[in-house]
């Protein structure tokens, strides 16, 4: 049986088109934020800032389960029929309104919402810093759930139909300098060539084979080294790219690249780490996926509910449990005949569809018990 949850279809269509026209970069959401906090007063929602960042979270109802929902914020610096600008080409606008709705759902509906209801805009997911400095900002209390939701590309999930999770794969980047010692070209025997080191390094990590089936890569992307054409070059930079499908495969294959980096440093080659970026792998909590399955069928029927499809992307979403301030987390995934790809300019998608995002997630916070 579909449930009919009543929405206020024009305001929340109001909403996404205030925040589609106004999309900002990573933690410059400061229109966004105001446009947000501005909403949440009129609903009579309490709400509290970040001391050092654009975003807020707000609070409704209280006591156990405390329940958090997460939308981000942020847009993308980009060109678009030749105009520069920032678009909402990952559709956190529509994540926006979607929450919002949630907010005034629970606001006329109370009686509906057993504990508490921490809703968490957050900034800045596209640099994939966001998350941990909503995290350290101390500003949560402890989750015992968390959702949050994605539009997703018609490729993977098509209009109508959802996945009760994004089996997001943890990607891990690292950005290295080699020093070595340089030397004329004609008596490489007393140098050190960063560039034969470097060749042995990533013959190195193509050779890394993990014992698993599941799925993972490790990939040099960028190397640069040597001006001259008759100087050994002392000195270069590469950066290698590290995914994964779980955690635990990400920190094995982690150790085995940092074994082939050690074993290169030897004689006059060194290596330093010179930054890294990390976003962990989906992790996934059969209580929040049951809650997630029951309220797509719910909302859009048996036949909306879809096997998660695997991508290649990332969310900051996952460090909320990560770093264990959330216990049972999932994202929806959810389909709206989006084309032709996310963080795409000119991105479109089926505006009706945030409305079924909305129905799904008010229903997934009535479907959470302690
Ligand atoms: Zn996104």
């Amino acid at each position: 049986m579909q449930t009919t949850i009543p929405l206020s279809d024009e305001q929340i269509y109001q909403d996404f088109n205030y925040l589609h026209e106004h999309g900002e970069t990573a933690f410059n959401e400061v229109v966004t934020t105001e446009y947000l906090a501005k909403r949440l007063a009129e609903m009579g929602v309490a709400y509290e800032r970040f001391a050092d960042m654009p975003g807020l979270i707000a609070t409704l109802g209280n006591g156990t389960p405390i329940i958090g929902m997460r939308s981000d914020i942020d847009a993308l610096k980009q060109t678009y029929q030749g105009k520069a600008g920032v678009f909402h080409s990952c559709g956190h606008d529509a994540h926006m309104a979607i929450v919002l709705a949630v907010a005034q759902y629970y606001v006329d509906h109370p009686e509906e919402l057993s504990g508490t209801l921490k809703l968490i805009f957050q900034p800045a997911e596209e640099t994939v810093t966001g998350a941990e400095k909503v995290i350290r900002s101390g500003q949560l209390p402890h989750l015992n759930y968390l959702y949050g939701l994605h539009v997703c590309p018609e490729s993977e999930v098509k209009a109508k139909q959802a996945e009760p999770i994004i089996p997001d794969a943890a990607t891990r980047t690292y950005w290295v300098m080699i020093n070595g010692k340089t030397a004329h070209a004609g008596k490489p025997e007393l140098g050190a060539n960063v560039i034969d080191a470097f060749s042995e390094l990533n013959e190195a990590f193509r050779r890394i084979k993990l014992a698993t089936d599941l799925p993972y890569s490790i990939t040099t992307t960028m190397f640069q080294a040597g001006k001259s054409s008759n100087i050994i070059p002392d000195y270069g930079t590469f950066a290698v790219d590290l995914r994964a499908r779980t955690n635990e495969l990400m920190v094995e294959l982690q150790n085995r690249a940092f074994a082939a980096m050690d074993r290169i440093q030897r004689g006059d080659i060194k290596l330093n780490l010179d930054g890294n970026d990390f976003s962990p792998a989906a992790i996934p909590s059969d209580k929040a996926m049951n809650v997630m399955k029951r309220a797509i069928t719910n909302v859009l029927g048996e036949k909306g509910l879809i096997e998660p499809v695997e991508t290649a992307g990332g969310d900051d979403f996952h460090f909320y449990a990560y770093d264990g301030l959330a216990d049972e987390t999932t994202m929806l995934g959810l389909g709206c005949n989006l084309k032709p790809g996310l963080h795409i300019p000119g991105m479109s998608f089926d505006r009706a569809a945030i409305l079924d995002g909305a129905r799904m997630m008010i229903d997934a916070v009535r479907l959470t018990k302690a």
